[in-house]
């Protein structure tokens, strides 16, 4: 990296809010940029630390256990005005599984217990108990026309309340709820979404889409260069044929259990 920094990516809690390589994302993000000549650097958010927004283009939030989810609870609703006004003005947001779910109203946990949530995203997470199956598998789900993928392991599911936009629409796997076909949310800059992988460098559209709006807002044009992203798009198409594969198999399986009545 060279010069001032020009994308400031703050990732909120790294150790404690970290499933499944979830970090990754920042990398990805770092790597897409200085790909294009952009300087890019990684700032970490812990628990006690003032959070510098003027100076960041790009939240980072990624998944944890309920018990993860607890130790930051406090610490992440003392930031809620605040996230609430970087939604608000524009600001770029990912956030995963357990982070996607603190950043809506409240999530009750696998021991019935309530954890408030920051309300980024107008949805509620309930989670079912230890004695109902975990969503877990390959995902693929549509957004914008084209897909995105990855890998789910929540026990919470998602529902989003009215006119709470999804931020794409499930293929295969479970999404938010495994009920309404939605998956994740989306509010101005702000993206939650349940999928791991890490997602972004399975999804390099999505994590230039957060780079561009991460550019615009700081005035310019958005525009980036094209990369080459030959292992990139067979990663992508490989999470896609295992998720279209896993979810055939489960809907031939279910069709012959039928059969045989
Ligand atoms: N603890 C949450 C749940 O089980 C989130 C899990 C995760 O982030 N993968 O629903």
């Amino acid at each position: 990296m060279s010069g001032e920094a020009a994308i400031v990516v703050d990732v909120l809690y790294p150790d404690l809010l970290n499933l499944y390589g979830d970090r990754g994302n920042a990398r990805a993000l770092v790597r897409r940029c200085e790909a294009r000549g952009i300087d890019a650097a990684v700032r970490r958010v812990d628990i006690g630390d003032e959070w510098d927004d003027a100076g960041c283009d790009i939240v980072l939030v990624g998944g944890g256990q309920d018990r993860e989810q607890r130790r930051v609870e406090a610490d992440l609703l003392r930031r809620g005005g605040q996230l609430r006004d970087w939604r608000d003005s524009g600001g770029v947001a990912l956030a995963v599984c357990g982070g996607y779910q603190l950043f809506g109203r409240s999530y009750r946990g696998i021991d019935g217990e309530i954890m408030e949530g920051v309300g980024v995203f107008d949805m509620v997470t309930v989670h079912p108990g230890p004695s109902v199956s975990r969503c877990v598998g390959n995902v693929a789900a549509l957004w914008e026309g084209e897909t995105l993928v990855g890998f789910e392991n929540h026990g919470g599911r998602s529902y989003l309340n009215a006119g709470q936009a999804a931020l794409a629409e499930v293929v295969a796997g479970f999404g938010n709820n495994g009920g309404d076909g939605s998956e994740g949310a989306r509010v101005g800059n702000c993206f939650g979404t349940y999928l791991h992988g890490a997602v972004l460098p399975n999804n390099p559209r999505l994590a230039d889409r957060l780079i561009s709006l991460a550019l615009e807002r700081r005035g310019g044009d958005g525009a980036l260069a094209p990369l080459d992203d030959e292992a990139e798009s067979r990663a992508h198409a490989e999470a896609l044929h295992t998720a279209l594969h896993r979810s055939e198999q489960g809907r031939l399986r279910s069709a012959l259990q039928a059969l045989r009545g």
